[in-house]
């Protein structure tokens, strides 16, 4: 048990797309479950609680933690390996690591990978694993004892899958029914399950009906990939030639609906993006990783501008790193090379439109934006402390005369896990770098 804490410090919280607030000698208090009881100006709030325990940060950024919305825990063995697009990837080096996801082999990966996110703030990961069910229950094991708070789900494939990863799909539905049951809602609501059907084209619609059902039954989420790359929008087409879409195919299986997380999204119609807004459906934007594996560049602003709800996601393998930092560069690259094209017609993604999906409008997307993606009084404490200074080029620079905004383009522009002094979830001290490092570099 805790005691109640006051933090101080440079207190930035994202409020909106395009807004943020700032409480520039600030003080936010924790109570012994690691909920915020208060956050406002340091002298104020200090008054109220007295007798509160001071935790000095005041020469350090406190901001939400980050929010991962898509990841592959047992591809993180398999990082970096350029050279092939999505479905050659897939056959060539990602089903064959993720065939040597043992239990035994998940409880070496797990903890390096849980707390390799937490070194980079990251609070928040929507993680897939493999097929194999004891490996899951043994990642839920470690989400659970590093602290973070995490969406798991089992893979689940009853086609076109390799012989030595390809499941019945009755035993399929009852594996990952029988994970969920255990996990959802464990560590007090911090580990929720997802079922995870990989994506369209290794799933029976037997299959994704039966998610569909479960996840309801269950309240759990569904996660899956969409329209990631034309080769594999060709072969949904063939597999599935009543449907008008690729996203029509997740729609007549009944998967679409407020928490369920689509990954990428990239090459969708107008149709589908009306789909999307109307169901509530919630996107993963993964730019890491579509430059990667060149599947394309997402429309993100215009996505955006529908009213979509968008987080961010590291993919990793797809994507070479889990660093949050990378990624929200990444995703305003990405829309600045739109602007080359000839039927360019978005705006601008900011720094603070950045740096809001990878924490409020990631916890939006997840429909957790009443517990966390913010620090306000109710929500729980999962945030990090930031070491502004690392970010200036000029040391005699002093870091809190520089501009919020300048301080934000600067932490997503040069910023990494060297910036990242400590990380909470719920109120728990999950990371501290002076003890523990970064196990990335
Ligand atoms: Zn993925």
């Amino acid at each position: 048990m805790q005691h109640v804490r006051l933090f101080r410090g440079h207190i930035l919280n994202p409020a909106a797309e395009d807004r943020y607030t700032l409480h520039a000698d600030g003080g936010m208090v924790t109570d012994e479950g690691g909920i915020i009881l208060e956050v406002g100006d340091y002298p104020a709030v200090t008054d109220r609680y007295p007798s509160a325990t001071l935790i000095d940060c005041s020469d350090r950024l406190i901001l939400p933690g980050f929010i991962d919305t898509h990841t592959h825990l047992p591809q993180y063995r398999a990082v970096a390996l350029y050279g092939q697009e999505l479905l050659e990837w897939l056959n060539r080096d990602i089903l064959p690591a993720e065939r040597e996801f043992t239990p035994e082999a998940a409880d070496t990966l797990c903890p390096l990978f849980f707390r390799t996110l937490l070194s980079y703030g990251v609070t928040t990961a929507a993680v897939y694993c493999s097929v194999q069910k004891e490996s899951t229950h043994v990642a839920f094991e470690w989400a659970e004892k590093t602290g973070i708070r995490a969406i798991i789900g089992k893979v689940m494939m009853d086609r076109n899958a390799p012989d030595f990863l390809l499941e019945n799909t009755v035993e399929s539905l009852h594996a990952s029914e029988e994970v969920c049951r255990k996990w959802h809602g464990a560590a007090n609501g911090r580990l929720l399950y997802a079922f995870t059907p990989r994506f369209a084209p290794t799933c029976s619609r037997a299959l994704m009906r039966g998610v569909g059902e479960l996840a309801s039954q269950y309240g759990a989420y569904i996660q899956t990939h969409l329209a990631e790359n034309p080769a594999e929008l060709q072969w949904v087409r063939e597999l599935f030639p009543e449907a008008r879409s690729y996203t029509d195919v997740y729609f007549r299986a009944g998967l679409l609906g407020p928490k369920t997380v689509l990954a990428h999204a990239i090459h969708v119609s107008s149709d589908e993006r009306c789909l999307l807004t109307e169901t509530g459906t919630c996107v993963s934007h993964c730019p890491t990783s579509n430059l990667f594996l060149r599947s394309g560049l997402m429309p993100l602003r215009e996505l955006l501008d529908m009213g979509l709800h968008i987080g961010l996601g590291s993919d990793v393998g797809g994507g070479p790193t889990l660093s949050p930092f990378e990624i929200m560069r990444s995703a305003i690259y990405v829309h600045t090379a739109r602007r080359f094209l000839p039927d360019f017609g978005g705006g601008d993604i900011s720094p603070t439109t950045a740096l809001y999906m990878a924490t409020l409008g990631g916890a939006k997307a997840l429909g957790l934006d009443d517990k966390i993606g913010s620090l306000a009084c109710g929500k729980e404490a999962d945030f990090i402390v930031v070491n502004p200074q690392r970010l200036s080029p000029l040391s005699t620079e002093k870091a809190m005369d520089i501009s919020p905004d300048t301080l934000i383009s600067r932490m997503i522009f040069r910023g990494d896990d060297r910036i990242v002094e400590q990380t909470y979830v719920r109120g728990v001290l999950c990371h501290d770098r002076s003890s523990h490092g970064n196990n990335e570099r």
